[in-house]
């Protein structure tokens, strides 16, 4: 798709990546290919000599992906997390990161686990307030990595009000915002000032729980785009090229899809607030959520997740969960599928999850059927 500022984000989902082939197909082949001819002066030097480095349905995944949130580049990996690993593997032993004291578990066990053990240090801070965020800045400090909404607690941080923050006290500091719950249908990070958006693509960009992907964009071509490229090539945590053709397959629905989850979202979300023994009900569409101004400055509308907590703590929550009939019992979120858990049992130590809340990823099914199960497996 030629570059158009102007043209609409539900059109660029289906344009802007899977163009012609010189063939006639509309949609394009998948290049199962691991290696590509060099021409006849000698090895080629672009990305498109060897699999690993780069392969069509790959770099046609990276310019939507980098489309879609205005971004100068993107780099497409093979989970969420050896994504997020990319972003920390650019930086240096020795170097300061904070995250967010409710990050996404599996962030936060990468960082404890792996990235500790390669000197990153790093501060588990209140992302919502900003004055902590000051206090924990020191001259090492090189990311802040930032979650909103948070998964599970659906926590609003307020990107701008953070990347001000930065900007004002040091350049150098780069702002990262795991953008995986809000989708880049909801909240684009980059026009909010943020220099690295990530995704765990497994999650809504994929949409159909059946593929695992990472990746990560970034607002301009810099230093750091080039050390995540570097990770990205030599380390070689890349997606294969028949998972980059299926995610630029799901992300063209994206846009619709997205519009029926906030839909049900926001139905379920009403309805669970109105059940006697749903004792807290975590949405950011509430008008009394903290974040309900934030939520509306810097998305376009709430997202289809939400959190629960039931009365009768642990021991309720899994009854409720196991009593489902239609919602799936399982750990994830942003099929097509409404998926639930307890959310406890999926997380590990130095998790701030009460023991009574239930994660639920709010699927396209009739939300009169979701609401007849909740109920049946409330009471
Ligand atoms: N970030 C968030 C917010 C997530 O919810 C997840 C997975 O649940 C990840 C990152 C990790 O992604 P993946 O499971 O694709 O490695």
């Amino acid at each position: 798709m030629q570059k158009d500022n102007s043209t609409k984000f539900d059109t660029k989902v289906i344009h802007g990546s899977q163009g012609p082939s010189g063939l006639r197909d509309v949609v394009p082949p998948i290049h199962a290919s691991t290696i590509f001819t060099h021409p006849e002066s000698g090895m080629d030097t672009s990305r498109d000599h060897y699999t690993r480095a780069g392969n069509p349905n790959r770099r046609q995944l990276e310019q939507l992906c980098a489309t879609l949130e205005d971004g100068a580049a993107a780099f497409a990996f093979s989970s969420g997390m050896a994504a997020v690993s990319a972003v920390l593997q650019s930086l240096e032993p020795g170097d300061h990161i904070m995250i967010p004291k409710d990050v996404y578990h599996g962030t936060r066990t990468l960082v404890h686990n792996i990235m500790q053990r390669w000197n990153l240090l790093f501060d588990e801070v209140d992302m919502t307030d900003l004055d902590e965020i000051n206090n924990f800045i020191r001259p090492e400090t090189r990311l802040i990595w930032l979650e909103t909404p948070s998964n599970p607690m659906l926590h609003i941080t307020d990107i701008s009000a953070v990347v001000d923050l930065i900007r004002k006290k040091a350049q150098h500091i780069r702002v990262a915002v795991d953008n995986t719950w809000p989708s880049p249908a909801l909240q684009k990070p980059l026009n909010l000032g943020a220099d690295i958006s990530m995704h765990s693509t497994t999650k809504y960009l994929g949409g159909h729980s059946d593929l695992l992907g990472g990746v990560v964009i970034t607002r301009e071509h810099n230093e750091i785009s080039e050390r995540i490229l570097q990770v990205q090539q030599q380390i070689g945590a890349v997606p294969s090229p028949n998972d980059c053709w299926l995610l630029s397959r799901s992300i063209k629905t994206l846009a619709w899809r997205m519009k029926g989850h906030c839909q049900n979202a926001r139905e379920i979300a009403g309805f669970l607030q109105s059940q006697e023994n749903v004792t807290k009900v975590y949405y950011p569409g509430f008008e009394d959520h903290p974040g309900y101004q934030i939520a509306n400055r810097q998305m376009s509308d709430y997202g289809g997740m939400i959190s629960f907590e039931v009365d009768g703590g642990a021991d309720r929550a899994l009854k409720v969960v196991n009593k489902a009939k239609l919602i799936t019992r399982a750990t994830s979120l942003g099929g097509v599928e409404s998926l639930w858990e307890h959310r406890l049992s999926s997380e590990t130590e130095g998790s701030v999850t009460p023991p009574g809340l239930i994660r639920l990823s709010v699927g396209l099914e009739d939300v009169e059927d979701l609401k007849k199960d909740i109920l049946q497996a409330l009471r």
